[in-house]
């Protein structure tokens, strides 16, 4: 399986910084094998970096999506939007959005099928949280996060969906969890997916303060299938060179 390298720019860059930084990571790219890459810029910066990338292996990717096709939704952005803006990719149910803004896995598993419904692939986030691990419930966490986010999907949903672990104890904090302890949770996340998904093969990204330092290391664990990252993708050399560590 082809590995993913997914940048996740959140609640950050004005549109000139976006074109900026989707430049520098095409221009950096080269011509060598790599991974597949994906960029999630703010919905503002879409389009201007939908035509930066147009042409180039570099796949667009939304944050978030609403559920309902059209409607009367003030605020909310619909799959067939982020079609139309060129997005292959939307992230959903990352734990900031289960933090600040009530995500629940119902609301993840009414997001999901929606993208896949519109041809949109989810990056579908789940983690526990630092009380969770310590209270030893990480897999108990992470199990009913997939088998309620990912419900009664269409039998052909593994094709496309790609799932994200990420503990929130290590999201934009600087502490990763270990090779082992990822491969742990992406190991158990496996055995799980047959049941749901009809399907093993789905590709199973970590994310949590990966940097170019930490990355090559993670990626090398035989059930880790790619990054999600956050703050090192905000600048074209730190996400060049985790993608050049996959
Ligand atoms: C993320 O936003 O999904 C993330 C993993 O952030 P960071 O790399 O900054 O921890």
């Amino acid at each position: 399986m082809k590995k993913l390298i997914a940048g996740n720019w959140k609640m950050h860059t004005t549109l000139a910084e976006a074109r900026e930084l989707a430049r520098g990571i095409v221009q950096g790219l080269g011509e060598a094998p790599r991974p597949e890459v994906a960029v999630a810029p703010p919905y503002t910066a879409l389009a201007a970096v939908a035509d930066v990338l147009a042409g180039t292996p570099v796949h667009l990717a939304a944050q978030d999506v609403f559920w309902e096709e059209k409607g009367a939704f003030t605020g909310a952005i619909s799959p067939l939007m982020l079609v139309d803006v060129g997005c292959r990719l939307v992230i959903v149910g990352h734990s900031e959005r289960r933090q600040h803004f009530g995500e629940t896995d119902a609301t993840v598993n009414r997001k999901v099928k929606a993208a896949l419904k519109a041809g949109l692939a989810p990056i579908v986030c789940v983690g526990e949280t630092l009380a969770q691990r310590e209270e030893g419930r990480t897999l108990a966490v992470v199990e009913r996060q997939i088998r309620e986010g990912l419900a009664e999907l269409p039998a052909d949903a593994g094709a496309r969906l790609v799932i994200a672990y990420e503990p929130v104890w290590a999201i934009g904090t600087g502490r990763t969890a270990t090779p082992a302890q990822a491969q742990e949770v992406h190991a158990f996340i496996r055995t799980l997916l047959p049941g749901v998904l009809g399907t093993a093969r789905v590709r199973i990204l970590y994310g949590g303060s990966v940097t170019p330092d930490n990355a090559a290391a993670l990626l090398a664990e035989p059930d880790i299938d790619g990054a999600l990252v956050g703050g090192a993708s905000l600048m074209a050399a730190s996400f060049l060179a985790i993608i050049a560590a996959a």
